[in-house]
């Protein structure tokens, strides 16, 4: 392995400040991740030297400020391995990627006692955009369950599908257990069926390397500030088939070819097509410069140095008396736990005394809290960036906490 943790911490300037007094210990990443100076800088040279207005700008700087976006479009299908650019679309986050092809792909294609599958385990943004479309046709939402160790239970699939099934929408990767789905083993059953597929990647792509034509999915969906860019933007990847068939979500300026007032509006293809109103620039840059900091990093890397990581954190909270943790062995980026009969909010508010930011409560997937009959967990979230004395840190705080409380 091929990292380097004390020259990647210098890159986040704020992993050096303290709070309440303790050096900070950010165990919150999967919440939002922290950000390199190359992401702050990058955006901060755009307002400075690069900035003005996209698309159809006669201009230098227009025309350079497209040039720069389009290349970060480029950029994020390589990350991707999309076919083609065209299968990017630039969104706010991994929730308005969803909502996107749920109103649009969902909104145009499902009917009356159609059905779509989710999991347990998902994301509210991977159940609310799903429930709202089919309450608006008459669709039926179907649950893929758990097995009792966190995991989905995959061999269950097949027999939630059936003719009416049109899209099956799982995250790779709980935001609450870290289990890792198969998801390519998912996408081919489903395929078998002829069911659309949409992944929800925002607690993946900063922990492995996505292939989405491996995947063989029709959506992929994540989030700039998860994987150390800024907040605000993020990427729907849509197979260019299913793209060019969706009709636009959103109207505006941008995502037309052509208005009339008499004849009405033609519309820009795709991914254009998907992109009403003036774009979040300045964030597309960041994205950019936030992929490039991970490329160069290489996620084998970032994945074996999270994975050694992670053992060392789950093997030393095992001395914790009465601490319940949620999930799999195997798991990517998240513990969550709770601390005998303590509410979450107050472990977690100890914790915040220590400087230690860990979250507390849903973390929205109540679905899943109602699986595991709890009102909230606290979950410690461990970035490349986190260390093996920080691991030490939380476990400690565990030990005084229970010290102090009981179990
Ligand atoms: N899905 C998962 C698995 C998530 O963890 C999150 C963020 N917590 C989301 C979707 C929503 O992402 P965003 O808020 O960036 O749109």
């Amino acid at each position: 392995m091929n990292f380097d943790l004390a020259r990647v911490r210098a890159d986040f300037p704020i992993l050096s400040r303290e709070v309440n007094g303790q050096p900070l210990a950010y165990l919150d990443s999967a919440a939002s991740a922290q950000k390199p100076l190359a992401v702050i800088n990058a955006e901060s040279h755009f307002y400075q030297h690069g900035y003005a207005a996209v698309h159809r700008g006669i201009h230098t700087l227009s025309a350079e400020a497209t040039t720069a976006m389009e290349n970060v479009r480029n950029q994020a299908a390589r990350f991707l391995n999309a076919a083609s650019p065209e299968e990017i679309v630039f969104v706010k986050g991994t929730t308005e990627g969803i909502n996107l092809v749920a109103s649009s792909w969902g909104g145009s294609q499902l009917q009356a006692g159609d059905n779509i599958i989710i999991t347990q385990m998902e994301h509210h943004a991977n159940i609310v955009p799903w429930q709202m479309v089919a309450k608006r046709v008459g669709a039926e939402i179907r649950v893929l369950p758990l097995t009792p160790q966190g995991e989905l239970d995959v061999a269950q699939l097949p027999s939630l599908i059936d003719s009416r099934t049109r899209i099956l929408a799982v995250t790779q990767v709980s935001n609450v257990l870290g289990s890792i789905n198969p998801v390519k083993a998912l996408v081919a059953v489903a395929k078998a069926a002829g069911v659309v597929t949409l992944i929800d990647g925002a607690q993946a792509v900063m922990h492995e390397q996505v292939d989405v034509q491996d995947i063989d999915c029709d959506f992929y969906v994540f989030s700039g500030h998860k994987i150390y860019g800024p907040t605000g933007i993020g990427v729907l990847y849509g197979r260019k088939a299913l793209l060019d068939q969706m009709p636009p979500w959103e109207g505006g300026g941008s995502m037309i070819a052509t208005v009339s007032l008499t004849e009405g509006t033609s519309f820009a293809a795709a991914p254009w097509r998907f992109e009403a109103g003036t774009p979040n620039t300045g964030g597309i840059i960041g994205l950019g410069a936030a992929l490039a900091y991970v490329a160069a990093l290489g996620l084998d890397n970032i994945q074996q140095r999270e994975q050694m990581l992670m053992r060392y954190a789950l093997d030393k909270l095992a001395s914790v008396p009465d601490l319940i943790i949620y999930g799999p062995q195997q798991r990517a980026g998240v513990i969550a736990f709770n601390l005998g009969r303590h509410h979450a909010y107050d472990v977690g508010s100890f914790l915040d005394q220590y400087g230690i930011a860990i979250r507390t409560g849903h973390h929205c997937a109540m679905p899943l809290m109602n699986y595991y009959q709890v009102p909230a967990m606290c979950r410690a979230s461990f970035a490349m960036y986190n260390s093996e004395e920080e691991a030490d840190r939380l476990v400690a705080g565990l030990l005084r906490i229970h010290r102090l409380l009981g179990g």
